[in-house]
C-alpha cells in the first residue's frame, strides 16, 4: 500500500479534505461544513473527526498517512504554523498547527491558502512544474502566492504576497476590508468588478447588463463576462477597466520577481480567454521588455482542488525529505 498526503483546504464556510498519493493524484476528496461558532474552536476537532472517520471508511489507519497540510484564510508564521490574524474564522495568534496534530496524531504543516493555490498549481497544474511562479487568485477577495526556486516566500510576518492589497491602481478608490483604500481587491475580485459595472450602468441604459439589473435586482461578475462575451459595448469596457488594473499591477509584480509563469485562479478566472486576452494586452504595455519576453501568463487548471494538492505538496517536501 502506498502512502497518502492528506491535503485541506480550510475555508470560512467550507473544509474541502482529500487524500492524495505522492505522485499529487487525488485518490478520495470529499467536503465538511466549517463550524465558526464560539470563535473556531470546533474547527481542529471537527476536521479530525473528519479524516478519522473517512480512513475508517476505506479501511485506512493513520499508519498510512505522511501527514496533513492545510491551508488557512490569514497570515501564518511558518515555523510555528500560528495563524497571526484570520478575521473570517475569528482567530488571533491561533496555534492552529499544534491543534490539528494532537486532535489527528499526524505531523501538520500550516500555510496561508493562496500560498498553497499557488504550490499546487506548481505542482500539477498551469505552472507546469515552474519553480519560479506567482499565482494570483481571483474570488471573493484577490489573493496572491510567489514561489522563487521552489520555495514559498512567506515575509517576516506572513505578509508576503498579498498582491491584493497592491494599492498603486486606483488612487483614492474604494475601502478595502484591509482598512486602506484603492486596493487592487477593490475593483478586481468578483466583488470589485460589480462595483466597477454598477458605477456607470445608468448611463448605459441600452446594455444588457441594465436589464439583467432591472429584471432581478442584482448583476455578478459573471454576467459582466457573460455579457462582454456576447459584444455589449458596455461590459467590454468595464472588464477592459479590470483587465487594465490586472494588467499593470502584474507586470510591476513581474518587473520585480521575473517569474516563469504567472497562474491566475479563483472563481473570476473561469472567465478563460476573454480574461485572459485583456490582462495581456496590458501586461505587455506595462512589462519591461525582458519580462514581457519571458514571463508568460495562463489560467489555472486545478479549480477548487488548488489549494489541497498544494498541501498536500507541503507535506511531501517537509516530512519525506
Ligand atoms: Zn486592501
Amino acid at each position: 500500500m502506498k502512502k497518502w498526503l492528506i491535503g485541506v483546504d480550510l475555508g470560512g464556510t467550507t473544509t474541502k479534505l482529500a487524500f492524495i498519493n505522492l505522485d499529487g493524484e487525488i485518490v478520495h476528496k470529499w467536503e465538511i461544513p466549517t463550524d465558526i461558532s464560539d470563535k473556531g474552536v470546533y474547527i481542529t476537532e471537527n476536521i479530525a473527526k473528519a479524516i478519522k472517520a473517512k480512513l475508517d471508511e476505506l479501511g485506512q489507519t493513520n499508519a498510512n498517512v505522511v501527514g496533513v497540510g492545510m491551508g488557512a484564510p490569514g497570515a501564518v508564521d511558518e515555523n510555528t504554523g500560528i495563524i497571526f490574524e484570520a478575521v473570517n474564522l475569528g482567530w488571533t495568534n491561533y496555534p492552529l498547527q499544534d491543534k490539528l496534530s494532537t486532535a489527528t496524531g499526524l505531523p501538520v504543516v500550516i500555510e496561508n491558502d493562496a500560498n498553497m493555490a499557488a504550490l499546487g498549481e506548481m505542482w500539477k497544474g498551469a505552472g507546469d512544474g515552474a519553480k519560479d511562479l506567482v499565482c494570483v487568485t481571483l474570488g471573493t477577495g484577490v489573493g496572491g502566492g510567489v514561489i522563487v526556486n521552489g520555495n514559498m516566500v512567506s515575509g517576516i510576518s506572513g505578509a508576503a504576497g498579498e498582491i491584493g492589497h497592491m494599492t498603486s491602481v486606483v488612487e483614492n478608490g474604494y475601502a478595502c476590508n484591509c482598512g486602506k483604500t484603492g486596493c487592487l481587491e477593490t475593483v478586481a475580485s468578483a466583488t470589485g468588478i460589480v462595483r466597477v459595472a454598477m458605477e456607470k450602468i445608468e448611463s448605459n441604459p441600452t446594455s444588457s447588463l441594465k436589464k439583467i439589473l432591472d429584471e432581478t435586482g442584482s448583476i455578478s461578475a459573471k454576467d459582466v463576462v457573460i455579457c462582454a462575451e456576447a459584444g455589449d459595448e458596455y461590459a467590454l469596457s468595464v472588464l477592459d477597466q479590470v483587465c487594465f488594473y490586472l494588467g499593470l499591477t502584474l507586470a510591476n509584480v513581474a518587473n520585480v520577481l521575473n517569474p516563469e509563469k504567472i497562474v491566475i485562479g479563483g472563481g473570476v478566472s473561469k472567465a478563460g480567454d476573454i480574461l485572459l486576452n485583456n490582462i495581456l494586452k496590458y501586461f505587455k504595455k506595462y512589462a519591461f521588455i525582458r519580462v514581457r519576453e519571458s514571463t508568460s501568463i495562463s489560467i489555472a487548471t486545478l479549480g477548487n482542488d488548488a489549494g489541497a494538492i498544494g498541501a498536500a505538496w507541503l507535506v511531501k517536501n517537509k516530512f519525506m525529505k
